[in-house]
């Protein structure tokens, strides 16, 4: 972790406010999802933010649910969020929900329209909306303005007691129709909407908007600093001027600049359709920008963390290349995972001169980067080996350091072998090649005096295990899906899942752990899949081992 690094713009207004003293310098922040999705890498930085000013500064962090729609949520997003922010690595003070506030909410309401702050409108949202005015003209008010707060009390309860259908009523905020901020314009408060929710059951058919939910939330959690992304900042004359209204515990909301990421969707409406038209496979699948999906395909929590660290906070919108944080998963990963052999295009290698029958062990290093070592594992060499069939050139370019016909190569931790000949199919494609060892030339004892530039990966045909390789690309073709001509789903990379139905893996690979790393020599960083059996071993590739992505 940068740890010498300048303070954020957010980092610099906490520490303010902790050497004036403001609320005895307690910092109390909070995460506030909508469970109506699962959480991607863009509610990461939100995360490490909201959980990493709290550790710096010795405060708490509360999980909200904002749960105010009871349409779209539901408590598989609840269960998935929980799980996501424990696995980034935080602990929230406390599990909060909207919802549970919304007797408080009400009763603010109430109390906003005692002091003529709010009233019952019977107008349609489009009557609403024309009425709102544009940026360049005031809005026009009707009647429904001028009701006594009387007559708003009765009907705003009528409300919500169910007198009404849907989109009959709604309860606004009286503001000032000729605000240059269109969101002071009388926003609205409450809607109408007999839906049953996931957790009040069916106790409401009248539901706060954002506006009045959020700030309000905050206060009474009294959270100190409120922080959330930049499309918000219209919102903070509003979120102040409730709690101004109600004299509140003056919560105070800060923006920041959302986290955009290059060569994929993020917004969850947008991820939504994608697992609901069957472009990938779930929330989790290994291609999808979410928590769940980058743990599938073998990110971990500290690679992600790093990431965030690394983009650190902004007050303006920018694009993040994913190469970033391909950057942060490879550094990870290179000091911790242990590295395997495994043949994903096969082609078999013939030893003509060693002997029928023998068996070898050689080991292998675990992890050459850790120092001290990090253990070896065995595993067996015998006369038939599979090797990668691009390892091998029928008519090598003149810098070719692998395998051809009188060329000479080095098998990883064993022997060096020269090229002799090849068997073809009918169709002319390379079924063996055939080679001759150097005895003399065993890792680690090495006395042949033969210096080879290459050295390949192979696995024993006799001992292999066999599992499938899934190779991801990127999700989409172009930089930023959602800013083109038509529908994002047109730019969905159709290359983006490769499936080897059949690679060879050395046997210790059926040792594999899902989340564990694991290093494919000259392959890349895989971990096993989390639907894997011990029949049907199926490795996801996390990265490649360096950044080998051309634009298209
Ligand atoms: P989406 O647009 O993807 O549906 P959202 O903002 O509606 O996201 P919420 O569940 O409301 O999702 O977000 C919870 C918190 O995460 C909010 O404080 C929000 O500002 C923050 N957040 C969401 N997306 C990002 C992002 N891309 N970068 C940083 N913070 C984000
Ligand atoms: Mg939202």
């Amino acid at each position: 972790m940068s740890e010498e690094r300048s303070l954020n713009f957010i980092e610099e207004i906490v520490e303010a406010d902790i050497a004036a003293g403001k609320h005895d310098g307690r910092v109390l922040t909070r995460f506030p999802p909508e469970p109506n999705g699962y959480l991607h890498i863009g509610h990461a930085k939100s995360i490490c933010l909201n959980f990493g000013l709290a550790q710096k500064y010795n405060g708490k962090t509360n999980l909200r649910f904002d749960d105010t729609n009871p349409v779209k949520e539901d408590v598989e997003y609840v269960d998935s969020i929980k799980e996501d922010v424990k696995w980034l690595g935080f602990e929230w003070a406390n599990e909060f929900y909207a919802s549970d506030y919304f007797d408080k909410l009400y009763d603010f309401a109430v109390e906003l329209i005692k002091k003529g702050f709010a009233y019952v409108d019977d107008s349609t949202a489009e009557e609403i909306a024309a009425q709102k005015g544009t940026p360049t003209e005031p809005g026009t008010g009707n009647e429904y303005r001028n009701r006594s707060v009387e007559e708003n009390l009765r009907l705003f309860a009528e409300m919500k007691d169910g007198k009404y259908p849907d989109g009959a009523k709604v309860l606004r905020a009286k503001i000032d129709l000729a605000s240059p901020n269109m969101l002071l314009r009388d926003p609205l408060m409450y809607r109408i909407k007999h839906a049953h929710h996931h957790r009040t059951g069916d106790k409401w058919c009248i539901y706060p908007m954002y506006d009045f939910a959020h700030g309000q939330s905050d206060a009474i959690e009294e959270i100190t600093h409120s922080i959330c992304t930049l499309e918000f900042v219209p919102h903070r004359a509003l979120y102040d001027l409730f709690i101004e209204r109600l004299n509140l515990f003056p919560s105070k909301q800060y923006e920041f600049a959302r986290l955009n990421l290059n060569y994929t969707v993020m917004s969850k409406r947008k991820l939504l359709q994608l697992v609901e038209d069957g472009f990938v496979d779930g929330w989790d699948d290994p291609r999808m920008p979410t928590i769940s999906g980058l743990r599938r395909r073998g990110y971990t929590p500290a690679s992600i963390r790093e990431f965030c660290e690394r983009i650190g906070v902004a007050k303006r919108e920018n694009m993040i290349d994913v190469g970033l944080l391909e950057f942060c998963i490879r550094e990870d990963l290179n000091k911790t995972a242990w590295r395997r052999m495994a043949v994903l295009d096969p082609v078999k290698l013939i030893i003509d001169n060693y002997p029928e029958g023998q068996t070898d062990i050689f080991s292998g290093e675990n992890n050459p980067e850790v120092e001290g070592g990090d253990g070896s594992r065995e595993f067996p060499f015998g006369r038939e080996l599979w090797i990668e069939r691009d390892d091998f050139m029928e008519e090598p370019t003149k810098k070719y350091f692998r395998l051809g016909i009188g060329l000479m190569v080095r098998l990883k931790n064993a022997y060096i072998i020269k090229g002799e000949s090849i068997v073809k199919d009918a169709d002319g494609n390379i079924t063996e090649i055939h080679c001759s060892y150097i005895p003399e030339s065993k890792s680690g004892n090495d006395t042949s005096g033969i210096n080879v530039k290459g050295t390949i990966h192979w696995v024993s045909v006799e001992h292999a295990k066999t599992a499938e390789v899934r190779l991801y690309d990127r999700l989409f073709k172009v930089e930023d899906p959602s800013n083109e001509d038509g529908d994002f789903k047109d730019y969905i990379n159709p290359d983006s899942l490769q499936v080897i139905k059949t690679a060879y893996i050395e046997p210790d690979l059926v040792n594999a752990v899902a989340g564990t790393p694991v290093q494919f020599m000259r392959k890349g960083y895989f971990t096993l899949d989390k639907n894997a059996t011990a029949d049907k071993l199926v490795f996801n590739r996390t990265v490649t081992l360096k950044d080998g992505w051309v634009k298209k």
